[in-house]
């Protein structure tokens, strides 16, 4: 069953495994196919994860296949996914530096061309929602812009991150921790001014009509 978004969910994952932005059995990354998702199992380490071990759960959360339990973050995806139409691929990370801003309840601001280009806009910071709690998506929903990718810091936890592949998440997930890395040193050393508004918009503009042109 759903074949080739297993094979894409978990060549994603192993992306994010590869990355380092997740550690032991940390992170998740799911893909959606009509009013199907397929995520990451619970507690598997990436080294030993395959295809074939990803779990199948309709909207609702109730397993269609799979032997192993979903993640225990399934029900924030499954919120993401229904609160904004479009959303094809989640993932979730506490990677270091975005993580850091997420505990000080703190958005990372637009201070590279690369966060300008991918979100026209600094990655906002969620209130805080308990793990487990519902809350994520309507969150997600209502911070983040439209747009291919979206990213939430979510306060003192983490990161989700999504778009129209779960490829495309993933892809957020990393320029969301480089950007994170790259404010917290510049501020460290200096004071960085963030880019111009209206720069900002002009990049992301462009980026996303060249983005589109590749058919990516
Ligand atoms: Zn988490």
């Amino acid at each position: 069953m759903l074949r080739a978004l297993r094979k894409a969910v978990w060549e994603a994952l192993m992306e994010l495994a590869d990355s380092g932005l997740v550690q032991g059995t940390s992170g998740n990354v799911s893909g959606r196919e009509e009013d199907l998702l397929v995520i990451k199992p619970s507690g598997v380490p990436y080294g030993s994860l395959k295809p074939e071990d990803l779990v199948v759960v309709d909207l609702r959360g109730k397993v269609v296949e799979g032997e192993l339990r979903p993640s225990v973050d399934t029900p924030a995806h499954l919120e993401i996914y229904r609160a904004i139409e479009g959303v094809k691929g989640v993932a979730h990370t506490h990677s270091t530096y975005a993580t850091v801003f997420a505990v000080l309840g703190r958005e990372i601001p637009v201070y590279t061309t690369e966060l300008a280009d991918l979100f026209g806009g600094p990655v906002p910071v969620s209130s805080f929602v308990p793990p487990g709690h519902p809350g994520t998506g309507v969150e997600f929903a209502k911070k983040t812009k439209p747009g291919r990718f979206r990213a939430l810091l979510m306060r003192s936890h983490g990161v989700f991150t999504a778009g129209p592949t779960a490829a495309d998440a993933v892809k957020a997930a990393l320029i969301v921790e480089h950007s994170a890395k790259i404010a917290l040193l510049a501020e460290l050393l200096g004071k960085p001014e963030p880019l111009p508004r209206s720069e900002v918009e002009e990049l992301h503009f462009r980026y996303m009509s060249r983005y589109g042109q590749r058919k990516g």
